[in-house]
């Protein structure tokens, strides 16, 4: 018998990731026979068998003991070609770049479906019917979901605006990544599906990438890349498939059979062979940045993967995020400008109301009321937005002062009229609306404040009667498909007022509307939030975008953007009267430059959570006196433990601790020295701790 082989293999294990670092994940087995590197396995670990990706060959240890504790591999998933060295190298690099575990990473990036099907292999019978399962459908068959070509469409390219062609000349001609700052209605989405066109034309084995940053928009550009580009197979990923639907896709971007991938944050480490262009539309969004796992950027990954591999890559975005500007002025991006609206559509003009003026509680000012009818007598739709869903924020009794506190959380239950039940928005707890206050028993309880709900209340009794409101939140789109047709019901012309949450400022392209209103946006002027004020410039501007994009609905009377204010002279709204982002980006960027933030300084956050505020920073406060004894540590601030801005949620209290470097070299090295000593610390009671690199909101 031939000696075995013996190679390193990454699985997802908490309890051998305790040591920290990287390849604290990545353990020993043997095979028999040579496995490729990239290979997806099932082993052997401990008492269970998990799924394991082949990281590299080892040699045969050398002492007995240790020999005898290697165990054979036992089966191989058959997913076609392994995963190549480049999508390695990106797990690496995000493993490396986020403080996680290669292990971790890489099986958070694979199908989760891939799981289940490696504990099914068990003889050969089994793994030929895995096989055929994983490899039977292809490209264009029922249910594969993949445009097939369609004999005799049209998929001509469109012609493009002059500044559109221009765009697309500049990008044919950069090597650097380019920022496609176009104004909203600009015409983005015709230069990615052009520069996409010109890549899998040119190419047969070409595949393009594109990211958006929110499921819901992925239908609208899906149904444009089928009618641009019907003739290039298309597959999309995002959390809204099945795991089965997930994994069939995933799999027909490794074959190299889908040419266009589509797909959310997720979909950055989708397996490209072929990849030659990467596209990142609303670059800005901070729904690229995730939440949970390794916390990664995808637009941040997708520039390392475009680069690395060598593919053009585009940005794009009206309002861009103050990263990706500041490199554009360093010169390590270049930026393509479209300042116009398709078809000479007018820029939306911005009104301000001045909420100090406004009778006391008022919510919809009557200026803004009448002109809403007016447009709405003009035959066109307005769009509100507020966010906040659900009736009232607060529920209050006058008499005692009882407010509706969630129990498990530093949050207030929001009222839903609907079905009369207290929501926390955090942990779930619901419960009836009691008839009396709790604790003094007044029956004159009261909402505080306003949502969704009670905003498009208001507007049904403000409005003339026979008016069409429609609501748009996460509550009414609970239902599947439920989203798609009310946004049906909008472009249809069904809907006179729309009444929604951000998500319907979002890239929608409506078609009537001349008037978006936007309502209780003042908090972000005040928050301490570093990206507060940016975020919102972008969600105001890219509101603003959603009226008048129709040039000739709009020709009667410009499109307007309404805010209500008690801040009207804030230098925001300065800039955006003028549509002016630059004059926005510059005034922020130096206001952050003095402050040595982000893009000048480097942030990350540990994180803490425990049952007690007191355990949760106690751990803080161990990492921080462990954090003397780490190299460069004299080139990171430290700052004190501080409770997470929301301190607790479902009876778990968090904590956090901002570092801060001017350097980014130094900040990750850091951070690596810093990981072992974050693993060893044991404080009683701590449910778990995080690291996250390039926080979103501190
Ligand atoms: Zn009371
Ligand atoms: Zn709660």
């Amino acid at each position: 018998m031939n000696p075995p082989f013996y190679y390193q293999i990454a699985v997802d294990t908490p309890a051998h990731s305790a040591m920290g670092g990287l390849l604290s994940s990545v353990l020993t087995w043997s095979s028999p026979s040579p496995l490729s590197l990239g290979a997806v396995v099932r082993v052997p670990l401990g008492k269970r068998q998990v799924l394991g990706l082949v990281w590299a060959e080892c040699a045969s240890p050398h002492d007995e003991k240790s020999l005898a504790a290697i165990k054979p591999v036992a089966a191989v998933l058959d997913i076609g070609a392994p995963l190549g060295t480049a999508w390695r190298a990106l797990i690496e690099f995000t493993a490396t770049y986020y403080q996680r575990s290669l292990g971790e990473v890489a099986m958070a990036a694979l199908p989760g479906q891939f799981r289940i099907l490696v504990q099914k292999l068990q003889d050969e019978a089994s793994q030929a019917k895995i096989a055929k399962r994983l490899h039977g459908q292809k490209a264009g068959k029922p249910g594969a979901q993949i445009a097939a070509t369609e004999q005799g469409r049209d998929h001509s390219p469109r012609e493009l605006t002059p500044q559109q062609q221009a765009a697309l000349t500049q990008f044919a001609q950069e090597t650097r990544p380019c920022l496609l700052w176009g104004a909203t209605g600009s015409g983005k989405t015709e230069v990615y599906l052009q520069a996409a066109r010109r890549v899998l034309d040119n190419d047969p084995l070409a595949q393009v990438l594109i990211l958006v940053p929110e499921i819901n928009l992925t239908p609208q550009l899906e149904a444009r890349v089928q009618e641009r580009l019907g003739q290039y197979a298309c597959v999309t990923l995002h959390s809204g498939l099945t795991p089965v639907r997930r994994m069939h896709n995933w799999l027909a971007s490794h074959r190299g059979e889908a040419r266009i991938v589509l797909g959310t944050r997720m979909a950055v480490f989708a397996s490209m062979p072929h990849l030659r262009l990467v596209v990142v539309d609303e670059e800005h969004d901070p729904s690229f940045k995730s939440q949970d796992g390794a916390r990664h950027s995808a637009r941040d990954l997708a520039v390392y993967r475009a680069q690395r591999e060598g593919a053009p890559i585009l940005l794009g975005s009206a309002t861009p995020s103050l990263e990706t500007w500041a490199a554009c002025e360093r010169g390590r991006y270049a930026r393509l400008t479209m300042p116009d609206r398709m078809g000479g559509a007018a820029l939306t003009a911005l009104r301000l109301v001045d909420m100090r003026l406004a009778p006391k509680r008022s919510l919809l000012s009557p200026q803004l009321m009448a002109a809403m009818q007016e447009r709405l007598a003009a035959g066109q739709q307005c769009m509100v937005f507020i966010n906040r869903r659900g009736y009232a924020p607060i529920l209050h009794c006058g008499a005692c002062g009882w407010k509706s506190a969630c129990p498990h959380c530093s949050a207030y239950r929001v009222f839903h009229k609907r079905d009369r039940s207290l929501r926390c928005h955090h942990c779930g707890w619901a419960e009836a609306v009691p008839r009396a206050c709790p604790d003094c028993g007044n029956l004159d309880i009261a909402p505080l404040g306003r949502g969704t709900e009670r905003v498009e209340e208001d507007l049904g009794a403000l409005l003339p009667p026979g008016t069409r409101v429609l609501r748009i939140d996460a509550d009414s789109t609970r239902a599947v498909g439920s989203l798609q047709q009310q946004l049906a019901q909008m472009h249809a012309g069904e809907v006179d007022v729309l009444v929604g949450t951000q998500m319907v400022t979002k890239g929608h392209d409506f078609r009537r509307i001349g008037l978006v209103a936007a309502l209780n946006v003042d908090a972000a002027l005040f928050s301490s939030d570093v990206r507060a004020q940016e975020r919102l410039f972008a969600l105001l501007l890219q509101a603003a975008g959603r009226a008048g994009r129709d040039a000739a609905a709009s020709s009667a009377k410009s499109p307007e953007l309404w805010v209500q204010t008690e801040m009207p002279e804030h230098p925001l709204f300065q800039a955006l009267r003028q549509h002016d982002f630059e004059r926005f980006a510059t005034q922020q960027l130096t206001e952050r430059e003095q402050a040595g933030l982000p893009p000048f300084g480097f942030h990350a956050l540990l994180r803490s959570e425990a049952q007690s505020q007191e355990v949760a920073q106690a751990y803080l406060n161990a990492a921080k006196e462990a954090a003397a004894d780490c190299e460069a540590s004299d080139q990171v601030t430290i700052y004190p433990a501080v409770p997470h801005s929301m301190a607790r949620v479902a009876n778990v209290e968090r904590a956090q601790m901002l570092l801060e470097s001017a350097s980014r070299p130094a900040l990750q090295h850091f951070l690596t020295q810093w990981q072992p000593a974050l693993h060893r610390i044991k404080v009683k009671g701590l449910i778990r701790w995080a690291v996250d690199v390039d926080p979103q909101s501190i």
